[in-house]
């Protein structure tokens, strides 16, 4: 059992790991889903109101990258590379942080993070400070505004996928 507060500010629970819950359709976000098929999933990132910034994730509950088959993690490059290419050619970002945390006891995902003038401006060194941004996020992007923007930037990779 736990709780998430999803970008929108709603609150969720979820019975076991958000994770699966999540590739098992038991939450879904205003946005839907940017990309789906049999083993991974791409989407806004549930709770931070940064548009672009999207989430990779395998459908099988693993928390470390070598728990994926090779054919999985050949799969997962390519979509993450896909996903890229699709912001940066809509010109919705330029350069990302990429990040892989394997967390204990948490399914495996990959932060698409875009690297935005509002993040270096606030706080110098994004992956120094990524607490700090998310934090600032929280705090001030919940607006209908971004939400649209969210909606928006979602929609465009979905339809170039
Ligand atoms: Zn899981």
């Amino acid at each position: 059992m736990g709780k998430m507060k999803l970008y929108t500010g709603e609150e969720i629970e979820f019975k076991e790991c958000p994770g699966c819950s999540y590739a098992k359709h038991e939450f879904v976000l205003p946005c839907g889903f940017v990309y789906e098929d049999d083993s991974f999933t791409i989407s806004q990132d549930w709770e931070l109101p940064i548009p672009g910034f999207l989430i990779l994730s395998p459908k099988r509950c693993v928390e470390t990258l070598s728990d994926l088959t090779n054919e999985e993690r050949e799969k997962m490059f390519f979509l993450l590379e896909k996903t890229m290419k699709i912001l940066r050619n809509s010109h919705i970002c330029e350069r990302f942080d990429i990040i892989f945390e394997e967390k204990e006891n948490r399914h495996l995902h990959i932060w698409i993070l875009p690297r935005e003038k509002w993040m270096t401006e606030l706080v110098g060194s994004v992956i120094d400070h990524i607490g700090q941004i998310f934090s600032y996020a929280k705090d001030n992007l919940r607006t209908p505004q971004n939400f649209e923007k969210i909606k928006e930037i979602t929609d465009i990779v979905k339809e170039q996928f």
